[in-house]
């Protein structure tokens, strides 16, 4: 990400995450990313020891300044794969079938919340 981005983000960090947090590697996680690369919740929880609560509320500060688009993504446990994303909560299926397991899954307990980058300015 560039400059004006990061600015944003950091901005958001200060207002959305607890103090502990150390602003500087967090930024520079961001920098690593670019328009139309994923980023999973699960991997700042890993690295920078947020609670997920945290993280969604961060995550979607920064969907409301226009960085990222969150999208639900369609996962089979039992495989570990995604099966694909859909944008918006009414889009999701009733089921969705795993292609390598051929398990038949209820969509809202087998998706979760993931964000795309958006800018990049
Ligand atoms: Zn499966």
């Amino acid at each position: 990400m560039l400059s004006n981005t990061l600015s944003v983000i950091e901005v958001t960090i200060q207002s959305q995450l607890n103090s502990n947090v150390n602003i500087t590697a967090l930024v520079n996680f961001f920098k690593n990313y670019k328009v139309n690369m994923w980023i999973y919740p699960g991997v700042l929880k890993r690295k920078f020891s947020l609670s997920i609560p945290e993280i969604y509320a961060f995550l979607s500060a920064l969907e409301e300044q226009g960085v990222l688009q969150s999208y639900y993504e369609l996962y089979c446990s039992n495989c570990q794969k995604s099966m694909g994303t859909v944008q918006l909560f009414n889009e999701l299926p009733e089921t969705f079938e795993c292609e390598l397991c051929h398990g038949e899954l209820p969509a809202l307990e087998n998706s979760f919340l993931i964000y795309k980058v958006i800018r990049d300015d």
